[in-house]
């Protein structure tokens, strides 16, 4: 089979004039599709903001709930506070995947375990906070009957469970992990470099492994190549470095030349 012709697309850090341009293998310009890198701290913001209307959703409930407001009194109760509810599921979830993201533009430290934990799980447990008093009050509430009791108490842990899963993140890195792919790229000293003279890996659609070498055999048969600096790697969840052709860095002789 004749080898197939591969495009080289770069996935730069920063936007020029709304369209991102690649070079590809033949020199020629092509758009980048991919969405530029932005800054993590926009996000964290649109991230608490989000989070903070699924709980005021929930505080709207639990005054409902409580007789307090009677808000759109033609829905019932039980109707109101379940649109309560998936509104408050719906925001959450954006706003995890908002500050997820934000994580892995900028990881937090493992030097401070008790801010890593909390950065990299801050979703989840906005997610039990924005539920788990709601569902509290409405099992002991005393005025609702036990068919809706149980309506709302299964929606709101079935949500609560959903937001808290979304939320979750199953592949957290660490500013030190993403140091240490840095430098394990630096030390297979076989490295192509950018533009700005920042080394870069390959890598090639729907892969979570990232490359030093182009013409690695796991890139050959991929139609596109991207590449980018280890950092843009990374915040595109491209966590694993190939073992063909990256060496493992060996933790007692790095720096040693
Ligand atoms: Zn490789």
């Amino acid at each position: 089979m004749a080898k197939k012709e591969r495009n080289i697309i770069e996935v730069a850090e920063k936007e020029e004039g709304g369209k991102k341009i690649g070079v590809d293998s033949k020199g020629k310009l092509v758009e980048v599709k991919e969405t530029p890198r932005e800054g993590a701290v926009p996000r964290r913001i649109a991230a608490v903001c989000l989070w903070l209307v699924g709980i005021f959703m929930e505080v709207i409930g639990i005054l409902r709930l409580k007789d307090v407001i009677n808000w759109l009194p033609s829905m019932s109760e039980t109707t109101f506070l379940i649109v309560c509810l998936v509104i408050d599921c719906i925001v959450v979830i954006i706003g995890s995947l908002l500050w997820k993201k934000a994580n892995h533009i900028d990881p937090a430290s493992e030097k401070n375990k008790t801010k890593f934990w909390i950065q990299n799980n801050l979703g989840t447990i906005i997610s039990v906070i924005a539920f788990l008093p709601i569902i509290i009050l409405v099992l002991t509430d005393k005025d609702m009957d036990k068919k809706n009791k149980t309506i709302v108490s299964v929606i709101a842990v079935i949500l609560m469970l959903i937001a808290g899963v979304s939320s979750y993140d199953f592949n957290p890195i660490s500013q030190e992990q993403l140091d240490r792919a840095q430098k394990e790229v630096l030390a297979s000293k076989h490295y192509d470099t950018n533009d700005a003279g920042e080394a870069i890996v390959y890598w090639a659609e729907h892969s979570k492994k990232y490359h030093v070498d182009k013409d690695c055999p796991a890139l050959k048969n991929s139609e596109n190549v991207y590449f980018g600096t280890v950092k843009a790697a990374y915040e595109k969840h491209l966590t694993e470095p190939c073992r063909r052709c990256i060496h493992e860095l060996e933790e007692d002789t790095a720096g040693d030349k």
